[in-house]
């Protein structure tokens, strides 16, 4: 008799004799669900594609708050029109996502053309798409962006629960805060040890 799980399966493991389905018992190698904190979940294609929607969904968020901290950061810019305090709370933007992702493509372009013009003129183009390319491959990877030399992008992030706003990674009661002031202090510190350095680092934009 065909079923939905029954179609799943290898050929060889749905001609088994039902028998033999039913005594198989729970193993220790059969994987882990995080959604139903169990190894007996009832549902795991459903409750793993929900996980993976979750992971990224959080991948998508930390993306539009690294985009618009780097800005801010950098530049001093922030969206004159801001997210509503709840949308903004749950994304952890204080700037509107959609003026954050077109002004972050707007920097990229004037910056990027910038180092392409000059790479044309001096020489280097080579060097500089095969620094890029890596730099490109390597944000594929889960996890946080890799850090600038000025812009911690991993560490202790920020989070928050669901549309709460206090920051359940360090207590403050708004997430959002919590998370420039801590890159800012960070970012502070980075450029202070930089100039100790002796590294000058020039204002050329
Ligand atoms: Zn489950
Ligand atoms: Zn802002
Ligand atoms: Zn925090």
């Amino acid at each position: 008799m065909p079923t939905v799980t029954a179609r799943r399966q290898p050929r060889a493991a749905a001609s088994r004799p039902r028998s033999a389905k039913r005594s198989a018992s729970p193993s220790s190698d059969l994987p882990f669900c995080k959604k139903c904190d169990s190894l007996r979940c009832r549902n795991l294609p459903a409750h793993g594609k929900a996980l993976k929607e979750q992971r990224d969904r959080k991948l998508a968020r930390d993306v539009h708050q690294d985009a618009e901290m780097i800005v801010k950061l950098l530049f001093g810019w922030c969206a004159e029109k801001s997210q509503s305090k709840s949308n903004g709370t749950s994304a952890g933007l204080c700037g509107d996502k959609l003026h954050n992702q077109r002004a972050a493509v707007a920097v990229l372009l004037r910056l990027g053309e910038k180092e392409y013009i000059r790479a044309v003129q001096e020489g280097g183009l080579e060097e500089l798409q095969q620094e890029i390319s890596y730099i490109a491959d390597a944000a594929s990877e889960h996890g946080p962006l890799r850090s600038g030399k000025l812009i911690n992008l991993g560490g202790d992030r920020c989070d928050n629960f669901e549309k709460l706003s206090p920051c359940t990674v360090h207590g403050h009661d708004d997430w959002r805060q919590c998370r420039a002031e801590r890159m800012a202090a960070n970012f502070a510190a980075n450029l202070q040890r930089l100039e100790n350095d002796g590294h000058h680092v020039q204002a050329r934009l």
